[in-house]
């Protein structure tokens, strides 16, 4: 499913020429009428970098702006990408939603919207939903790829994982993982997404474009690790796709799971949260994996959960207390379906 011929003027403006040889930095101007800026706008970077004939890669960070690596590693390509040695070119935002970047939030504060759910988009939109739009209709149609660096935000931590999804596409599944293997990450999660309307993924897949994301760590910063994992990712995708003549950078062999029906545990209570199993760890079936306790019934015994099946833990909640209805943890199981050769 496409997006239905939208010709209404986006509100968003940029200084940058897509088409241009050579790089820019600019922004996206996007209108923001508000108490302290009658005529103000929000200012979001842009890069473009355009070498001689070749693909054109998009990459995105902080969609959501409690999620780092992202922007450090597109921060550190910005500085460092020579587009005259580019065979192709290479778009950056490196905030995709920069107000939540700015205030450190998983949502926008302009209008609390979650830019990975704003997709399509709306050109007469609040902010986000015209960030969506824009996106969605002046630069996808550019782009062969799409990478788009998430982390697990304040609220998430993740085994840290380049992140793709399964494709009815059979060809393009191959080749996404293809990408995936050269990006180089330790893992890979082949995701089955709990919903996935709006998503920028979605946006992308929609369009018969390669889509490849990250889940690298959480907590609501970054470490040595996911940041190397990140940097060196985004190097081995220009690398893969021929942008770039150079050798790839740290890759070992990735570990691909995916998440099976049940893979989602859910908080059935709220309270506050034990996990009794990390990011990594492996389970068998039956093994207690959290205990939610309530303060309210000092003396009764914990909510106590456990894991349905063999299992990697791949992701767990990671603030002490947890709502009824969160996603308490993640776990995936290893397949070989997805292996080179
Ligand atoms: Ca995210």
């Amino acid at each position: 499913m496409t997006k239905r011929q939208d010709t209404r003027p986006s509100r968003i403006s940029t200084e940058v020429d897509f088409a241009a040889k050579g790089v820019q930095h600019g922004h996206l101007t996007i209108p923001h009428s508000r108490n302290a800026s009658a005529w103000g706008s929000i200012l979001s970077p842009v890069s473009v970098f355009k070498g001689g004939e070749g693909p054109t890669v998009l990459f995105t960070g902080a969609s959501h702006g409690d999620e780092y690596e992202g922007p450090i590693a597109l921060m550190h390509l910005m500085r460092t990408l020579d587009p005259a040695a580019l065979n192709g070119r290479v778009i950056v935002i490196p905030a995709l939603n920069y107000p939540a970047l700015k205030a450190g939030t998983r949502l926008s504060p302009v209008d609390g919207k979650n830019m990975n759910r704003a997709f399509p988009g709306d050109p007469d939109g609040t902010v986000t939903e015209m960030i969506a739009d824009y996106v969605q209709r002046f630069i996808l149609p550019l782009c062969d790829c799409v990478v788009d660096i998430h982390a697990g935000g304040r609220m998430m931590r993740f085994l840290p994982a380049c992140v793709i999804h399964r494709l009815a596409d059979r060809q393009m599944m191959a080749r996404t993982a293809a990408a995936a293997r050269a990006f180089g990450a330790p893992n890979c999660l082949v995701l089955e997404e709990l919903d996935a309307h709006g998503m920028l993924d979605t946006a992308v897949e929609a369009m018969g474009t390669m889509f490849i994301s990250t889940e690298l760590g959480g907590g609501g910063t970054t470490t040595p690790e996911t940041l190397e994992i990140a940097r060196n990712g985004v190097h081995n995708i220009l690398v893969h796709f021929g942008l770039l003549d150079a050798p790839l950078k740290g890759p070992g062999k990735t570990r691909f799971l995916e998440t099976p029906e049940g893979a989602f545990i859910i908080a059935r209570e709220g309270g506050i949260l034990e996990m009794t199993v990390e990011p990594g760890h492996e389970v068998a079936a039956g093994d207690v994996i959290a205990r939610i306790h309530d303060i309210d019934a000092p003396a009764a015994a914990p909510a106590r959960y456990t894991a349905p099946s063999h299992g990697l833990i791949a992701h767990r909640h990671d603030a002490g207390q947890i709502a009824r209805g969160d996603c308490l943890c993640v776990i995936a199981t290893e397949t070989d379906e997805f292996d080179d050769g």
